[in-house]
């Protein structure tokens, strides 16, 4: 069911270019490209401090740009006020009038546009967030997340072209807040319009976003789909602020048909070229990036076992921490103390306690690199940039 039909169609990608924001000799936002196709769900994320609300607020012009133009559409809505602006915004307090009913906060749009039948569309509103039950009760009577739902339907009943979400799961408890990132997910599929989230909640934006920015320093660091985030980041904080990541020095060496062999310490190891962010020269410095699920552990005993052809590191446990579905193991090695490992609790092998010689092995195509000397030259350039 396409509810609002009539908020679909061309007109919803968002075109920012060399949008930025300054306050006095502060960047908030560096100058910044991006186009949020038509109907994607889009996450903005990052840590407190990083832009993205100052970003979303430029969106919905609640806040004026430094420099720089926001298109919706063909449209240029730079100079325009936030009220004509295609948009509405959810904000985490869901600012829901608490004197009127559910029925009443979701026709109020149409109300004050003068919309004389609300019936039809505020129905079809509150069936959408499967609220057609709670409609003549006050919102102090919801729960948090039906309260969030009113705020949504309200704001999808003016048929924005663009829905700008703050944070909007932010007051409620994580077991709402997992139930309310799916039911967001459903009704951006239903309704089909550009979503564009804003939070720093690394999974909720993974759930839910077809594509997310991950922001630092005023700057989106590296956007891409979920999975391809995850699996090959291109900077240190986009592989450490998405999950974890094992990060190791080592020097580059010979390059082996597609895989680069880098030393870490005494041992080697299969690095991908193409999976290599970092200028790759011959004696030059990488990071070299694992997962923690992506390794397997083995005692000592049995280190014959572990097949030819993959990545190895020797260690000693240093802790285990036994967490259900899995075990997570930290490994000191020569190469990198404080290695991480996430071993499903299929067979454990009891030997694997703290103070247990172990090999550390995975697939090389599980590798990624990243340059080491990335962050010390943005600190640097920052710093040039402020003097
Ligand atoms: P949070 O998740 O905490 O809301 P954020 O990533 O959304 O963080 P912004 O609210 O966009 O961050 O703020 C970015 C930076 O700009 C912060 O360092 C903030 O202190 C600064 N900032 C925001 N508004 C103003 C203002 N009106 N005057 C001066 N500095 C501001």
């Amino acid at each position: 069911m396409k509810t609002t039909t009539n908020a679909t169609g061309p007109g919803g990608d968002v075109r920012l270019a060399g949008i930025s924001k300054t306050y006095g000799s502060f960047t908030a936002v560096h100058p910044l490209d991006l186009t949020v196709p038509q109907g994607s769900f889009f996450a903005l994320l990052g840590a407190s401090g990083c832009g993205k609300t100052t970003t979303l607020r430029m969106i919905a012009g609640l806040e004026e740009p430094s420099a720089g133009t926001v298109h919706l559409g063909d449209q240029d809505v730079t100079a325009l006020p936030p009220y004509k602006r295609p948009v509405n915004t959810v904000f985490q307090s869901y600012a829901l009038f608490p004197h009127l009913d559910i029925f009443e906060n979701v026709a109020f749009g149409l109300r004050r546009r003068g919309v004389k039948s609300v019936k039809k569309q505020v129905e079809e509103m509150l069936d959408l967030v499967q609220l057609g039950e709670q409609a003549r009760k006050k919102p102090h009577q919801l729960s948090g997340g039906q309260q969030q739902r009113v705020a949504v339907a309200r704001a999808l009943i003016n048929h924005p072209k663009v829905l700008l979400l703050d944070e909007p799961l932010g007051a409620l408890d994580l077991k709402l807040r997992r139930q309310m990132q799916l039911e967001l997910k459903r009704i951006q599929t239903e309704v089909g319009i550009t979503f564009v989230h804003v939070t720093h909640d690394q999974e909720e934006a993974m759930t839910m976003a077809d594509t997310v920015a991950v922001m630092n320093g005023g700057r989106v660091e590296q956007l891409g789909a979920p999975a391809d985030l995850y699996e090959n980041p291109r900077t240190t904080f986009v592989a450490n602020f998405l999950g974890t990541s094992n990060l190791i020095e080592a020097e580059v060496g010979a390059r082996d048909g597609d895989d680069l062999v880098v030393k870490a310490a005494g041992d080697k190891l299969l690095l991908p070229a193409g999976r290599c962010s970092a200028p790759a020269g011959t004696g030059g410095k990488v990071l070299v990036g694992v997962r923690p699920e992506k390794i397997g552990i083995a005692h000592a005993d049995e280190a014959g076992a572990v097949p030819e052809g993959r990545n190895r590191l020797t260690g000693t446990i240093a802790a285990t921490s036994f967490i259900g579905v899995s075990t997570q193991y930290v490994v000191d090695c020569e190469a990198c103390p404080g290695v991480e490992v996430y071993v499903q609790n299929i067979d454990r092998d009891p030997r694997l306690v703290p103070g247990a010689d172990v090999v550390l092995h995975w697939n090389p195509a599980h590798t990624f690199g990243l340059d080491a000397a990335q962050d010390i030259d943005a600190g640097l350039a920052e710093e040039e940039a402020a003097r």
